[in-house]
């Protein structure tokens, strides 16, 4: 099983910006650019994701899985921002 649903950190430690025209639900958006959106939340501090549901480190969610941005979807576990992301909320490093 991934890692991921027992951790979020990365939802809740860097800002997360893309493109403005992905099919991400516009609501859950903030403009930063002219051509860049970030995920509203994740422009604040402390940073949190609007769309991660549950509690980091614990159990987590993203409620738009399947319209989340590309740049959600190209982090990944087991490299080097992930571990960066888990440290800043105390958790433990992981390895492939
Ligand atoms: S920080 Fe790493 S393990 Fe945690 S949710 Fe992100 S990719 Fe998954
Ligand atoms: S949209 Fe989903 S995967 Fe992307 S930062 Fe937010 S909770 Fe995480």
């Amino acid at each position: 099983m991934s890692h991921c649903q027992s951790c979020g950190a990365c939802c809740a430690s860097f800002r997360v910006s893309f493109y403005w025209g992905e099919e991400v639900p516009a609501h859950l958006t903030v403009p930063i650019t002219p051509h860049r959106a970030a995920m509203r939340g994740t422009e604040a501090k402390p940073v949190r994701c609007i769309a991660l549901s549950g509690e980091v480190g614990k159990e987590v969610g993203c409620t738009i899985y399947t319209q989340r941005s590309s740049t959600c979807r190209e982090f990944t576990e087991y490299t080097p921002e992930c571990n960066k992301a888990r440290a800043m909320h105390g958790l433990p490093p992981i390895q492939a």
